[in-house]
């Protein structure tokens, strides 16, 4: 025992040498007696009364000693050299303490000589010995005298005990690990106890527990259960420990991380001081707080600006979220919100400006000088803004003036223009945005696009809506509907932006090649106008009025007085572009006018007038032959009259028999759909033979060939119908086709002629190709009101429900 050290933590006389003392009174200590038990194993002996302190069996401990009654207990002991009985009170108030005053169990002690402190107190050195259980008190006087049955606590060590001391040496262990104030002592020490009941109370002692612990613990006399309570003790203190090193370590981090920041931005300061940029930093932010103050905002951007700014101000300037910051600031500060351009509404105005620049296009015309109308009413009646803009939706082939005429529109609104393609756009971020936390994130297109326009209400063009494209990343759809309802879009929210942009004053103009790809939810909400392809005599017009003097001027000839004549514009027209607008057209009579500018230049002869002849030597030799009519009638071609992006165009169809089994085979880049309706074409004409007088034998000797010839192009769809039923009719009769013949319609197996779309431009292909006569489905003759008069005057055209019908007009007799 004498090799165990204790703290006492109490004050004391610094020249009193305390150890010199323990070790002394140590040996004393032991000399002190056990008490005898007598013939019933019971012991009988002086009580010290403790208040509220419990020392454990086989530690020493310095006592405090007050109350007369234990002097004198501790008088007569050592008078007897005699061991005495310590019990604690239950009340450590409790000056006069009787028989029920103490714990039943208490602690058989020696008691060392009385020391008198320098305050007068007195102080003596114990030694705990073995836990006694109370019997009965003997004497009641001045000091208390009790029997009592020493418990005797030397049982058999088990597995499940050895295991549990183990535990707890290990979790002890840890506690001496994490507790920087215990030495590595005391665990060593604990180790050296071989008794599980000793082990537990060394231990609680260690660990410094509260006194009603303590009580509990003196009272449970069985080692195994004191072992528990210890193991559930210990493992409290490891956990408590544990989080308070975590704790301590956090804390510890933080204060670095601070000092270390300060210091750095304390040297960031000199060193920018040093390269005289110190005030750069505090001025970009004033720089900006002050285009804040001057922009005209709505409430909640400004709200917005505000904070960030104020969030700027607070980070180190070389963080990477300046730049973020900055960025998105800059964005709300560029943003036209609540800029507007003047309307003007003055109709004849713009009637004048929209004929000044196109020709023709009169239903696109019309609906834009409607609007124009509709909003000076608006106006006049004070409902200005909210009347609900429509939607308009451009549908043409390239070239046919959409994007001028939406261009024109600004002009004669005084509004500003802006134009931006949709074109394979399949991403909904595109449209609407990334949000900031992506790396390079920006605003979607349409946000862009008004910066650009630098007004919140310009005509807004949206070219291409037919060619978005939708997959897993999102329908851009559905955004794009969400810019363009008026129900909508006063709050249109950009993922980047965050915050509402009021989009209602924006006339929103779409344009498309064909309304067949528009997505379905889109079409709904637009008023779609067409733009329906132009005949020669109208492209004639455009050019003589806009195109030709744009390109003279363009390139710097207005004073040559250069001209085109008819019959070059014709052949221009004809053999050198082939499309339903005009863009081409423009581009060779450009190149026309650069050539001559050059030789101009050059000190060459140049013409004033272009002629017919002049065109091989400006843009070589002819492009495009004209396929329409044939030569002359022959036995086995049919003119199809077809649809393409490029508007109406004809198209040869051949069929040619040799001899075989019987086998369909048809050539010319063709889509599914019109290898069908060959097939249907060739179904039907068999089950005509008879009034056609074709012997059945020869479907069964000659193999069918049909091509449709230039290749380059694809093509689909199940117009063709009734031209291959005539092509193979002719072939197979043997009886021509009538040259200036033009198809279109589908076939159905018993003959009947269904309607096919694309009448108009079809209408005005055959018409420009030299056809005289077509044949429509009688369903289509609606569509004629579209036909230019000129074309509907000159073509003659016959609608048919039957496919007899188309036989009778297209083939000739033998
Ligand atoms: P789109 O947008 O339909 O592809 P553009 O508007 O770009 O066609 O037109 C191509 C060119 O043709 C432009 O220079 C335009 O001025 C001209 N153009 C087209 N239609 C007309 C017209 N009806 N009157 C005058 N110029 C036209």
């Amino acid at each position: 025992m004498s090799d165990f050290d204790f703290d006492f933590d109490f004050d004391f006389d610094p020249d009193l040498d305390f150890e010199d003392m323990l070790e002394d009174q140590t040996e004393e200590l032991y000399r002190v007696r056990d008490l005898r038990p007598d013939s019933r194993g019971l012991i009988e002996a002086l009580v010290l009364p403790l208040r509220d302190m419990i020392v454990f069996p086989n530690m020493i401990s310095p006592l405090f000693v007050g109350r007369e009654g234990s002097l004198e207990a501790i008088f007569e002991s050592q008078a007897r050299n005699q061991t005495l009985i310590a019990l604690t009170q239950k009340d450590p108030n409790e000056n006069y303490p009787g028989p029920d005053s103490f714990l039943p169990v208490g602690v058989e002690m020696a008691v060392g000589d009385l020391l008198e402190l320098p305050d007068g107190s007195r102080s003596a050195l114990v030694q705990a010995r073995r836990r006694v259980e109370i019997v009965e008190f003997t004497q009641l006087d001045s000091y208390l005298r009790v029997r009592a049955r020493p418990i005797h606590e030397m049982i058999e060590m088990t597995d499940t005990l050895e295991a549990k001391m183990r535990s707890a040496l290990k979790l002890f262990r840890r506690c001496v690990q994490l507790n920087d104030s215990w030495p590595e002592g005391f665990y060593f020490q604990a180790r050296g106890i071989e008794y599980p009941g000793w082990l537990a109370d060394m231990l609680v002692t260690t660990l410094g527990v509260d006194i009603a612990e303590r009580k509990a613990f003196l009272l449970e006399t069985s080692p195994n259960r004191r072992l528990n309570r210890l193991l559930a003790l210990l493992a409290h203190e490891v956990r408590i420990l544990e989080l308070e090193n975590e704790i301590r370590a956090e804390t510890r981090e933080k204060v670095d991380q601070t000092q270390r920041e300060f210091y750095l931005r304390e040297k960031m300061k000199v060193i920018q001081t040093e390269l005289g940029e110190s005030d750069m930093w505090t001025s970009d932010v004033a720089e900006q707080r002050e285009q804040l103050a001057e922009k005209n905002l709505p409430e909640h951007a400004r709200a917005r600006a505000e904070k960030e700014i104020g969030r700027l101000n607070k980070i180190p300037p070389m963080s990477p979220e300046v730049g973020i910051l900055r960025n998105y600031l800059d964005w709300i500060l560029d943003l036209p919100w609540q800029e507007y351009t003047e309307d003007n509404l003055d109709v004849p105005n713009a009637a004048e400006i929209l004929d000044k620049y196109h020709y023709g296009l009169p239903r696109a015309k019309e609906r834009v000088l409607e609007y124009i109308a509709v909003k000076r009413l608006h106006l006049e009646n004070g409902r200005q803004e909210k009347a609900r803009q429509p939607i308009l939706c451009f549908v043409g082939a390239p070239g046919t003036g959409k994007t001028s005429l939406g261009n024109s529109i600004a002009e004669a609104l005084n509004r500003n223009f802006v134009r931006v393609s949709l074109g394979g756009i399949r991403d909904e971020a595109e449209i609407r945005g990334h949000r900031r936390t992506y790396i390079g994130a920006l605003p979607g297109r349409i946000l862009q696009t008004i910066r650009r326009a630098g007004s919140a209400n310009p005509v807004f063009m949206l070219d291409e809506v037919d060619k978005l494209g939708y997959d897993y990343r999102g329908d851009p759809s559905s955004a794009l509907l969400e810019t363009l309802d008026p129900e909508q879009n006063y709050a249109f929210s950009d993922h980047y932006l965050e915050i509402p942009f009021d989009l209602s004053s924006v006339m929103f103009i779409t344009t498309a090649n064909t309304i067949d790809t528009i997505p379905m939810a889109l079409l709904d909400r637009m008023e779609v106008i067409k733009f329906p392809g132009y005949i020669e005599e109208e492209k004639l017009e455009i050019a003589d009025r806009f195109l030709i003097p744009r390109q003279v001027a363009e390139n710097g000839l207005n004073g040559e007085g250069l001209h085109f004549s008819k019959g070059a514009m014709q052949r221009l027209i004809r053999e050198y572009t082939l499309e339903a607008g005009v863009r081409n057209l423009e581009r060779e009579i450009g190149r026309i006018c650069r050539k001559i500018a050059r030789a101009k230049v050059e000190g060459k002869e140049y013409p004033t007038l272009i002629r017919v002849d002049s065109l091989d030597r400006f843009l070589g030799p002819t492009r495009f032959f004209p396929i329409a009519s044939e030569e002359k009638d022959e036995v086995g071609v049919a003119t199809a009259i077809a649809w393409t992006q490029s508007g109406g165009r004809t198209m040869p169809v051949e069929v040619l028999l040799v001899e075989g089994k019987g086998r369909l085979q048809i050539t010319g880049q063709v889509g599914d759909v019109m290898t069908e309706s060959a097939q249907a074409a060739l179904t039907y004409l068999k089950s005509r033979s008879k009034q056609l007088g074709i012997p059945l034998e020869k479907y069964e000797n000659l193999d069918i060939h049909i091509h449709i010839p230039e290749g380059a192009v694809p093509k689909e769809g199940p117009s063709a119908g009734i031209t291959l039923t005539v092509a193979l009719a002719s072939a197979f009769t043997g009886r021509p086709v009538r040259k200036e013949v033009g198809l279109t319609g589908e076939i159905t197996l018993r003959g009947r002629v269904l309607p096919v779309g694309g009448v108009r431009e079809k209408v005005v292909a055959a018409h420009r190709a030299g056809l005289k006569l077509i044949v429509i489905p009688r369903k289509n003759e609606v569509d004629l009101v579209d036909v230019p008069d000129q074309a509907r005057e000159e073509l003659e055209i016959i609608p048919v429900e039957y496919m007899d019908e188309v036989l009778d007009v297209a083939l000739l007799e033998r």
